[in-house]
């Protein structure tokens, strides 16, 4: 489809289809958008994709990504230090802060071992954690990976690595979520939740 187009505009429109989520239709949509912008709008997004590699880097502490290391985060002094959170992605650390609900620090990833596609402990953040544990005076580790397979499967990994660093390893729960009518449930949520129950 996009071949009919002028080569600037299917270049555009393959760049964008790299995004995740993002088919050639929206990729199209995108960049007919961009071009009907005015030519200043389409340059400060040129600006703001180009200054990303430059301003951004990684966390020496936590990995996860920021203008300033260490990150905002880690460079606050009222925060539990004795309590990491370890995370995939630097988005589900942004989750988190949103809920407010957790006060210690974080330790991201960048991803889930993955074997089939080459992604092993070394191509995470692994090493970086337990060096971590080594060095930091930690207490607790609270894995909150996804409840997906590879999340799964990597929490476990972590928590058979940290055993013999004798810090406490839980795991956030999962079940049912607010709001959910429970015959909507399926059956390995069910199953987790009921394991996951708390008393009253
Ligand atoms: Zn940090």
């Amino acid at each position: 489809m996009s071949s009919a187009f002028p080569p600037a505009l299917s270049r555009l429109i393959k760049n964008l289809e790299r995004l995740p989520g993002v088919g050639e239709k929206t990729a199209t949509r995108f960049a007919l958008q961009i071009l009907r912008w005015p030519k200043a709008q389409a340059q400060e997004l040129v600006r703001s994709i180009a200054e990303l590699h430059d301003k951004i880097g990684l966390c020496s502490i936590c990995f996860t990504f920021s203008e300033r290391d260490p990150c905002p985060v880690c460079a606050d002094t009222k925060r539990d230090t004795s309590v990491v959170c370890v995370v995939e992605n630097p988005g589900d650390l942004l989750a988190l802060e949103k809920a407010g609900a957790f006060r210690g620090r974080y330790h991201v990833l960048h991803g889930v071992l993955a074997p089939m596609e080459g992604i092993g402990p070394d191509q995470l953040k692994i090493r970086e954690l337990l060096e971590r544990i080594q060095k930091e005076d930690i207490r607790e580790v609270i894995l909150a990976t996804s409840s997906t397979v590879a999340g799964e499967a990597t929490s476990a990994f972590l928590a058979e690595s940290l055993k013999k660093y004798g810090v406490q390893v839980t795991r956030i729960a999962c079940g049912i979520p607010m709001g959910m009518d429970l015959k909507y449930a399926d059956q390995m949520t069910l199953q987790k939740a009921l394991e996951a129950r708390t008393s009253y």
